[in-house]
């Protein structure tokens, strides 16, 4: 019985809602009166509910999904502007206990080099990952009591904000390890991280208990009402995504809507960010899946959630190549990895070179921090390596108070701005640094408050001086 207020996974999350909503959608997705409702709805940025995100992703006329690709970067650019937060992966330690069948780090997998980084080789990552002009950390690790303790990961976290190396200072960590206690979270938060980040995989009960076999993972209500937890345990940031391809992707994007739902009427607060990995060939992996998502259809399932959830940052990472990152980052995406490498120590010895012996996945898109910043510059965006929200305690319902009065952009601008000049003083290559220089110049001119806009000014120059961390 579904009940979004539920405290049970399988009430808030009920597959017979989700079942009614895909066959809901089946049978009006040519109802012309309805779509025409739903499109109306997303321009005027309302957000979109699941039984309209069911009917949008099971329409298939071409000019109905012409229409929604404008509405989508029509959000884009109204709420977004032309900004892009940039962010790299940190692995610190692939040891796992779960028996996950698409992840390279599976229990079974013995060709996989296992390696948990010592504080000192963190160090050395953080370094390399400073020295490239990140400053925005997604933390990563496998799901391990013995050989990956909570108390090692809070001592990782209180590591990496400790070193200031030149320039650099990594100003926010987000957090994506396994699902835990709420005396676990709370640890996480007193720590300080940013996001808590944990992917659902699938919402599809039986796909997910055949996807996780063994190990804590394969607990289903336990895994799905972890953000609860979370958010009990004081962390009102969190990152929700799902594994795009290992389900019917309908399916997972209505569910997806279900968890949203729950998490605002139970918590006031829907998620910060929504993360769309899409599944991705891994070392000592053979699973066959028949239910990927091609890029037509994952473009689409992109524009409909910047619809759906237009104030939630939607996330994209180094797993989809150049080509489709450009195209989903007009629709709607607002955060990238850049440079990344998804293997165990892979930025000290390779400057973010792709480790394979102890990666969790392929990477597809192999530029480096700098060509991407280059690269988004050419392309009109403005790079970002803004962390202020979290710094200013601007989290949870007072973010999203703030983003959906449509104020948040008045600071995301100018502190887009200003980070993107440190990059530009302190990592830069000389071609970038031309491109930024063009792009600080243009979009000065949209920052309309002209109080922010002389402070921005005064704090560009302080920064070509060699003064740093400025913020609104
Ligand atoms: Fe372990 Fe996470 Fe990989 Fe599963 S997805 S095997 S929990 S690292
Ligand atoms: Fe993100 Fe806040 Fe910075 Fe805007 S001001 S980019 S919402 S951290």
């Amino acid at each position: 019985m579904y009940n979004s207020k539920s405290p049970n996974a399988e009430e808030f999350i009920s597959d017979q809602e989700v079942l009614e909503s895909l066959d809901y959608g089946v049978k009006n997705k040519d109802n012309r009166e309805e779509i025409e409702k739903i499109l109306a709805q997303a321009a005027s940025m309302k957000g979109l509910n699941h039984r309209q995100v069911a009917l949008l992703l099971k329409c298939d006329d071409p000019k109905v999904i012409e229409r929604l690709y404008t509405i989508a970067e029509e959000i884009k650019l109204h709420i977004y502007g032309r900004r892009i937060v940039l962010f790299a992966p940190l692995y610190l330690s692939n040891y796992c206990v779960n028996g996950c069948r698409y992840c390279a780090y599976h229990n079974a997998n013995c060709e996989m080099q296992r390696k948990q980084l010592s504080q000192e080789e963190i160090e050395k990552e953080v370094i390399a990952l400073q020295d490239m002009g990140h400053k925005r950390l997604a933390l990563e690790t496998g799901e391990d009591p013995v050989n990956c303790p909570i108390e090692y990961v809070l001592e990782s976290i209180k590591t990496i904000y400790g070193i200031k190396h030149k320039n650099g200072a990594i100003r926010r960590v987000n957090v994506n390890i396994a699902a835990t206690t709420v005396e676990n979270y709370r640890k996480l938060k007193e720590a300080g991280i940013g996001t808590y980040i944990l992917f659902q995989e699938t919402y599809h009960k039986p796909t997910y208990e055949y996807m996780h076999p063994k190990g804590p993972k394969h607990n289903y209500a336990y895994h799905t009402e972890a953000m609860d937890r979370a958010m009990e345990g004081g962390i009102d940031d969190v990152g929700i995504g799902a594994l795009l391809g290992l389900y019917d992707h309908h399916y997972d994007m209505v569910a997806m809507m279900l968890h949203i739902k729950h998490l605002e009427d139970v918590h006031g607060v829907g998620p910060h960010t929504i993360s769309v990995p899409r599944i991705r060939p891994a070392e000592g992996v053979d699973e066959v899946y028949p239910h990927a998502v091609s890029d037509e259809d994952f473009k689409k399932a992109v524009a409909i959630l910047r619809c759906a959830v237009p104030y939630t940052g939607i996330i994209i990472s180094t797993r989809e190549s150049p080509e489709l990152r450009a195209q989903v980052i007009r629709l709607g995406v607002s955060q990238v990895s850049g440079g990344s490498s998804t293997g165990i120590g892979g930025y000290a010895d390779g400057s973010g070179e792709q480790r394979e012996d102890t990666a969790q996945f392929e990477v597809n898109d192999h530029r480096t921090l700098d060509q991407v910043i280059g690269w988004l510059c050419e392309s009109g965006y403005v790079p970002s390596f803004c962390t202020a929200c979290y710094r200013e305690g601007r989290t949870g319902d007072r973010f999203m108070s703030l983003a959906k009065a449509g104020q948040i952009c008045n600071v995301c601008q100018p502190n887009a701005l200003m980070t993107l000049k440190e990059y530009r003083e302190d990592y830069a290559s000389a071609q970038t640094a031309k491109y930024i220089d063009q792009v600080i110049e243009e979009e000065v001119k949209h920052i309309t408050n002209e109080k922010v806009k002389t402070i921005t000014l005064q704090n560009l120059d302080k920064i070509a001086a060699g003064e740093r961390d400025f913020r609104f």
